[in-house]
C-alpha cells in the first residue's frame, strides 16, 4: 500500500502518479481537525487491514481541510485539496473546526471549507446510519426496551436548502435595529434526487420511508410533499408516510422504533440525526456517508471535531472506522470486507471494551488507539 502525502509532491507529479494507477482505487483521506486526526489514524489502521485482507488494492493520500488547511493553505479547502477531491473516488473525512479558527474571517471558517467540498463534489444524498449495538443498550439516555434493536437510517439532502440559500443577509434597519435572515429554496429537481435516495434505501430495507417536512407552513415544504409523493408512483411496494418535523422530534424519543427510513431536509436532518445519535448512545459512533448521483462519495463521522477532547487521545475511533466501512459497502460496493468491518466493532464491544463516551459499569475503559487496535486484531482474526 503506497501512502501519498501531497505536501510534499509538487503538482504535477501528483497527476502523473494518478495517471499511473488509473486503475487502482484513490482515497484521498482529510483528517481535519481537533480529534480528526486521532480518529482517523484509527480509521486508516483499519483501512489498511482490509486492503490487505481482501486485496483491495487501493492507494491513499492525504491532504488538509477546514482549520488545518487554512494554517496551511490560507483557505479552509484549497484549490488543489478540491482537484485531488474530485479525481479521488472517494474521500474520508475526519471532522473540521475549532475555538482556534472561531474569530477569522466568516467566510474562511473551517465549516466553510466542508459546506463548499459537499457541494463542489455534488454530494446531495447525507446517509446517516443510527444503530444501536445491543452491547451498548445501557449507553443510551432512554430506556432500553425503546430503543434495543434500533436500526433507523436518516437519508438528509445536503446541498440545498437554507444553509446555502441566498440572499441571506445580516443588516441593520433604518430604526437601527439590527435584523438577519436566510432563505430556504428547494427546487423539483433537488427533491426528486433526494426522495430517489430515499425511496432506493427504503427497497433494500424494511420498504418503509417517511418524509419529514413542514408543509403546514412552509411552501418549500409544501412542493417538497407534492414531488415525494410523485416519486412514490415508481415505488409501489414502499410504505410512505409523512410527517411534520416538530412530530418527527418528538416521535424519535417517544418510539423511535417505528421509523425504518427518513427521507428530509438540510436542517431539519441535521437536526434530526443528531437527535437520533443520541437513542444510540454517543455521537461517537455514528458513520455517514455523503453520496453523487454516481455513488462516489465522501465518508465522516457524524461529529464535529470535539476540540473539548482533542489531543488527550480519548476520542471514540468507531465512528470513523464504520464510516470506512460504510465506504466500502457504498462507493466499491465491497460487501464482505464492510461487514467485516462491523463484525469486528462488534466483537470488540463483546469484549467489553469502551471509549469513555460509551463507558458502562463493568467495562474496560480503554483509549483511542487502543480501541483502533482491537478492532484491527478482530478483522484480522476473522
Ligand atoms: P462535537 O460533535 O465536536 O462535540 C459534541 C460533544 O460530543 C462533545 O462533548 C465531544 O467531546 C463529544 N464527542 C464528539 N465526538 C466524539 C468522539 N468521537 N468520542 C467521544 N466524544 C465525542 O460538536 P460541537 O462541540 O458542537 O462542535 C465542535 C466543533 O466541531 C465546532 O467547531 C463545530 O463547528 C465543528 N463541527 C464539525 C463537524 C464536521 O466536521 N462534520 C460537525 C459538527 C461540528
Amino acid at each position: 500500500l503506497r501512502q501519498v502525502d501531497f505536501s510534499t509532491e509538487p503538482q504535477c507529479s501528483v497527476r502523473k502518479h494518478i495517471m499511473r494507477n488509473a486503475m487502482s482505487k484513490q482515497i484521498l483521506i482529510l483528517p481535519g481537525d481537533g480529534i480528526g486526526p486521532e480518529i482517523m489514524a484509527e480509521g486508516v489502521k483499519v483501512l489498511n487491514v482490509a486492503n490487505d485482507k481482501f486485496g483491495l488494492g487501493y492507494e491513499l493520500s492525504f491532504d488538509d481541510l477546514g482549520g488545518a488547511a487554512y494554517d496551511r493553505y490560507g483557505s479552509p479547502l484549497a484549490d488543489e485539496t478540491l482537484e485531488r477531491a474530485r479525481a479521488a473516488d472517494a474521500v474520508l473525512l475526519g471532522a473540521v473546526g475549532g475555538p482556534k479558527w472561531d474569530t477569522i474571517d466568516p467566510a474562511l471558517r473551517p465549516e466553510r471549507g466542508l459546506l463548499k467540498i459537499r457541494s463542489e463534489l455534488g454530494l446531495f444524498g447525507n446517509l446517516r446510519p443510527a444503530i444501536l449495538y445491543p452491547q451498548l443498550a445501557e449507553a443510551s439516555t432512554l430506556k432500553p426496551e425503546v430503543v434495543s434493536g434500533l436500526d433507523i437510517l436518516i437519508v438528509r439532502e445536503l446541498t440545498g436548502g437554507i444553509y446555502f440559500g441566498t440572499p441571506r443577509e445580516r443588516t441593520t434597519l433604518e430604526s437601527g435595529e439590527r435584523m438577519a435572515y436566510d432563505t430556504l429554496p428547494y427546487s423539483e429537481s433537488e427533491v426528486r434526487r433526494i426522495a430517489k435516495v430515499g425511496f432506493d434505501m427504503a427497497m433494500v430495507r424494511n420498504k418503509k420511508l417517511c418524509s419529514v417536512d413542514k408543509a403546514n407552513v412552509l411552501a418549500s415544504s409544501q412542493l417538497w410533499r407534492e414531488v415525494v409523493e410523485e416519486v412514490a408512483k415508481d415505488y409501489p411496494d414502499v410504505e410512505l408516510s409523512h410527517m411534520y418535523v416538530d412530530n418527527a422530534a418528538m416521535q424519535l424519543v417517544r418510539a423511535p422504533k417505528q421509523f425504518d427510513v427518513i427521507v428530509t431536509d438540510n436542517m431539519f436532518g441535521d437536526i434530526l440525526s443528531d437527535q437520533a445519535s443520541m437513542l444510540t448512545g454517543s455521537i461517537g459512533m455514528l458513520p455517514s456517508a455523503s453520496l453523487d448521483v454516481n455513488s462516489k462519495g465522501m465518508y465522516e463521522p457524524c461529529h464535529g471535531s470535539a476540540p473539548d477532547i482533542a489531543g488527550q487521545g480519548i476520542a471514540n475511533p468507531l465512528a470513523t472506522i464504520l464510516s470506512v466501512s460504510m465506504m466500502l459497502r457504498y462507493s466499491f460496493a465491497q460487501v464482505a470486507a464492510a461487514d467485516a468491518i462491523e463484525q469486528a466493532v462488534s466483537q470488540v464491544l463483546d469484549q467489553g471494551l469502551r471509549t469513555g463516551d460509551i463507558q458502562s459499569e463493568g467495562c474496560r475503559k480503554v483509549g483511542t488507539a487502543e480501541m483502533g487496535d482491537a478492532v484491527v486484531a478482530a478483522l484480522k482474526n476473522l
